[in-house]
């Protein structure tokens, strides 16, 4: 019999992916620019032109063999050095190449992480609304989720409910900011809290519980937001960083551990990270990748068009009467539905052809995420849909 666990996985279906081949028959059916799709969180901003012209130039110069054979298992060392330089430059944080383990982006960063630090029968915090993925990877590491809320209205910290769920199983907590699906950045302040508390809690039980700092959207906020660099405030933290979203990269899968010097068994920690990839095969991040974020690292996006995306959507959405998050990153907005239940809500957008991913899959009720990565057209499109959707509430 073959794993009835990795089945069960297998078949689960995503929603967001049931929602995006309803989007691909619907589109088919009545045309591309009648379907208001806003489901995916696939950046819509091209990559920098730098990236394109290091890759081009990576590939004139460089011996076919050289740029496209192994790295070393934990990546290429002149890369986890750059990549170390600037942590210290940008967030005045020292590290060495040594703390750098490149990977296929956040989600293997995550997986490798949580498999690394986490013993069968551990608890790991996801603060909801989260990744929906977050489960999938504790429970793989054999660990329990353990989900807290996030504040009401803000979606900030909630310092109290965290306190509530510390335990001496508790071995991580996994910090999200900017947060998909929220667009919360969470407040210095809190974070300051956070760390006191952990600190407070790790002195009492004599453990220590991590944070891991999911990080794919941190270049990506908007007016003078500025998101806290954790590793400075707390010392036992793991940082899974990608260049997804920050290069607009999704489909080249390279991202990046840095396991903090500062944190409790830091050199043992990193050669877990080690093992937790070779056990699941994510040794050697894609090769080119590795040369091309040496040379581009710390690029930052151009999130103009983002932050357009985000005034209109939210600015409209609020005029018409829904409530919403205003996001200060990411590209997601999280609006409460209309009825308790998201889901019939979610059914209910689709009568006007909007496709909204409800809130359930992020572990809160009564919301949905609208991914605003997509044209500015197809906004200002939606916007009438949105409020026939909001009248037909309105008239019930
Ligand atoms: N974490 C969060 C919060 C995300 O939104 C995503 C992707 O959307 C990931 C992790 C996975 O990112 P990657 O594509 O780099 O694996």
């Amino acid at each position: 019999m073959i794993s009835q666990r990795m089945l069960s996985i297998g078949k689960s279906p995503s929603k967001i992916r049931e929602i995006f081949e309803y989007s691909r028959k619907r589109k088919a059916q009545i045309g591309e620019d009648k379907v208001f799709d806003f489901s995916l969180g696939n950046p819509n901003i091209p990559a920098p032109k730098k990236v394109n012209e290091v890759i081009t130039d990576l590939i004139k110069t460089t011996d076919s063999t050289a740029l496209h054979g192994y790295t070393s298992a934990v990546g290429d060392m002149d890369t986890r050095k750059t990549i170390a330089d600037n942590i210290k430059k940008r967030f005045c944080f020292e590290c060495s190449a040594d703390n750098i383990y490149m990977t296929c982006g956040a989600a293997a960063s995550l997986e490798i992480t949580l498999k690394a630090i986490c013993n069968r029968g551990d608890e790991v915090i996801a603060l909801a609304p989260y990744f929906p993925e977050y489960k999938v990877f504790i429970e793989n590491a054999e660990a329990t989720t353990v989900e807290v809320l996030c504040r009401e209205g803000d979606m900030g910290l909630d310092i109290e409910a965290i306190k509530g769920a510390l335990n001496g199983k508790t071995k991580a907590i996994i910090v999200n900011s900017p947060n998909n699906p929220s667009g919360a950045v969470f407040a210095e302040k809190d974070i300051k809290k956070l760390a006191e508390i952990l600190n407070e809690h790790n002195k009492k039980t004599g453990e220590t519980v991590y944070i891991i700092c999911d990080e794919p959207y941190r270049e990506i906020v908007y007016g003078d937001i500025v998101v806290p660099y954790i590793p400075s405030i707390y010392d036992h933290t793991i940082v899974c960083y990608s260049y997804s979203k920050s290069l607009s990269l999704p489909g080249e899968r390279i991202g990046y551990i840095m396991v903090s010097p500062k944190a409790r068994d830091s050199e043992d920690i990193y050669f877990a990270v080690c093992g937790a990839g070779r056990v699941s095969g994510y040794v050697c991040a894609p090769s080119l990748m590795q040369y091309v974020v040496n040379k581009c690292d710390g690029l930052l996006p151009d999130i103009e068009k983002y932050a357009k995306n985000r005034d209109l959507i939210y600015n409209s959405l609020k005029e018409i009467g829904f409530e919403a998050v205003r996001p200060d990153g990411a590209f997601y907005l999280f609006v409460k539905a209309l009825e308790s239940d998201a889901v019939k809500f979610c059914e209910t957008a689709k009568k006007y052809e909007l496709l909204l991913v409800p809130s359930d899959s992020f572990g809160i009720k009564g919301y949905v995420r609208i991914a605003y990565c997509v044209s500015y057209e197809q906004i200002k499109n939606s916007i009438p849909q949105f409020k026939k959707l909001f009248e037909d509430y309105k008239n019930r």
